[in-house]
């Protein structure tokens, strides 16, 4: 199952090149053309799936798999201090590659390179009561 305009589709075909990090049956892992930092690795499923909710959970536990090895693999080999695994649904949300994807992003102390300093407001009981009544209706 696969989107013949999809990059990532190419990408998983071979016809276009890319820096694999690792390969089964299921995945793909390699490096982001534009990285963020050193190492910044992309995982997808080997089906074309736009966005999480499309994903079936056996593909979803395969992938996670592979976001946990290449991420065990890029700390150990690469040292960074830590990473920030990210993933984009929706062009509001910054997805710009419309085949599910899973972004490695190896980051160092004070490097600055994604701030998680979200702005936030504090919200009343009765705002998320009826947030809650909206997802549950
Ligand atoms: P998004 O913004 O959709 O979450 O991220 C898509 C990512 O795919 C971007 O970080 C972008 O640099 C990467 N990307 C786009 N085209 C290519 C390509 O042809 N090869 C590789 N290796 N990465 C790509
Ligand atoms: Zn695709």
């Amino acid at each position: 199952m696969n989107d013949e305009n999809c990059i990532f589709c190419k990408i998983i075909k071979k016809e276009i090149p890319s820096k694999i990090i690792f390969e089964d049956d299921k995945t793909l892992a390699f490096l982001d053309i534009n990285p963020i930092s050193e190492g910044h690795a992309i995982v997808i499923p080997k089906d074309h799936y736009e966005t999480l909710e499309f994903l079936p959970d056996n593909e979803l536990k395969c992938l996670y798999q592979t976001v946990k090895k290449v991420a065990k693999l890029i700390y150990e080999k690469l040292n960074p201090d830590g990473y920030n695994i990210i993933q984009n649904n929706y062009k509001a949300a910054g997805q710009v590659i419309d085949h599910f994807h899973v972004h490695i992003i190896p980051r160092e102390s004070g490097d600055k390179k994604i701030t998680l300093a979200l702005p936030r407001s504090s919200a009343s009981n009765e705002i998320l009561t009826s947030v809650m009544e909206k997802i549950k209706s």
